[in-house]
């Protein structure tokens, strides 16, 4: 079996930003019980952990929500559970947390450091101070770069945990144009990262989810937006700036040093398993017997529900999707496509048992190529960088 991962959602944000439609809430009374959702991650591992038995574990991902809120001592309780559980284990399993930059300072960036996390994946989103209030950000540039350095602390001698950091792209905070984020601005910001000693940073474009602020807002036409070729300007600029700087544009959003790419996420495009444990948590799960299906299920989604039940030990999904060998084939042509490395459609088919090449989808492949929107070599896939700002269509033509 390929090797898996394991993603645990910690709900809580001090602060809900307009345009987040995550699983995150604020608080009751800005008081978490840490213990108490440790405690609970910890009895649903103890129901769900035999999905990792005679697996490789790679892959350990906190996020969020935001997972940095969490006392360390807790989180590491439940990141020590993890790895005993394990049958298996990759030689430096990658332990990732997301952190915003209001709750990381150098102490607690060295606290997680000393239970175990080994990478910090810092919620910069941008380096001006009205698009972060705009996204309703609770930290200013200034802020921004001292979490990035105060993870980049836990480094000694070059060696130590990874950092990498998150940037949006195509903010708009008013209606009037010179307010807007312009590609020079997205590759700036995205230089000054590099230039603070990140390997890694992912450069995101603002969505708008319908239900959030934004989304209302955005029905009521009363929100500002950059449009496509400003955004797609930005896509380009950040992509050359970084790819000059000695980062490799390896996935659509993301950018790595030589070694530095995210191993969890990477397992996520490949079409690996996930364990997913906490409120709201998804996981996918590849069935044990000669049906090559899937189960995918999601955990209550609100953190009283989830308490609750796991205090009654009942963890029951929310909701649950089985996956036919197709649709999985389907999901690993979206999600590959992501990849510069693109995907061994046949390989994949063959695991899976399914026609790589029915009529249609060798025609459209054909086209695609003719028309500079795919590569294929020797039953691989893959969209050319220059076209990447079409991935979306270039992949749904093979479904
Ligand atoms: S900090 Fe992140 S998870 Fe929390 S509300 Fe903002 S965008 Fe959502």
């Amino acid at each position: 079996m390929p090797p898996i991962g394991a993603y645990i959602h910690f709900p809580y944000c001090l602060k809900k930003c307009g345009y987040c439609d995550f699983a995150s809430f604020e608080p009751p009374e800005r008081r978490i019980d840490h213990k108490g959702y440790a405690d609970a991650v910890l009895s649903e591992l103890s129901a769900r952990g035999v999905a990792l038995d005679g697996r490789r574990l790679e892959s350990i991902f906190f996020g969020g929500g935001t997972p940095s809120l969490w006392e360390p001592a807790e989180l590491g309780r439940v990141l020590e559970a993890i790895l005993a559980r394990a049958s298996e284990r990759a030689d430096e399993v990658e332990v990732t947390i997301e952190c915003n930059p209001s709750s990381l300072d150098e102490a607690r960036a060295r606290a997680f450091a000393a239970v175990g996390i080994n990478r910090f994946s810092v919620g910069v989103q941008s380096l001006d101070r009205a698009r972060l209030e705009h996204l309703d950000r609770l930290h200013d540039a200034e802020g921004a770069k001292a979490a990035v350095r105060a993870a980049l602390a836990t480094r000694v001698s070059g060696k130590g945990p990874r950092v990498s950091a998150d940037l949006m792209m195509g903010v708009a905070p008013s209606f009037d144009a010179a307010s807007h984020e312009t590609a020079e601005d997205a590759a700036r910001e995205a230089l000054e990262l590099a230039a603070l000693g990140v390997g890694h940073l992912s450069a995101y474009q603002l969505t708008i989810e319908p239900n959030t602020r934004f989304g209302e807002l955005h029905r009521q036409g009363r929100l500002p937006l950059v449009g496509d070729d400003a955004m797609a300007a930005s896509f380009l600029a950040v992509s050359a700036s970084l790819e000059g700087a000695g980062f490799r544009h390896y996935e659509i959003s993301n950018y790595a040093r030589p070694g530095e790419e995210s191993v969890h996420n990477l397992g996520y495009w490949r079409g690996h398993d996930y364990l997913g444990l906490g409120c709201a948590a998804y996981g996918t799960l590849s069935s044990r017997d000669a049906s090559r299906t899937a189960v995918r299920y999601r955990n209550a989604p609100n953190p009283e529900v989830y308490l609750s039940r796991a205090r009654a030990g009942d963890f029951t999904p929310h909701e649950r999707e089985h996956l036919e060998p197709s649709t999985r084939l389907t999901e690993s042509i979206m999600l590959g496509l992501r990849l510069r490395e693109g995907l061994d459609l046949e390989g994949r088919a063959d695991a899976l048992g399914v026609e790589p090449w029915p009529a249609g989808r060798r025609r459209a492949a054909e086209r695609l190529v003719a028309a500079g929107r795919l590569s294929m070599t020797a039953g691989r896939l893959a969209i050319p960088r220059d076209a990447w700002l079409f991935a979306d269509g270039t992949a749904a033509r093979l479904f």
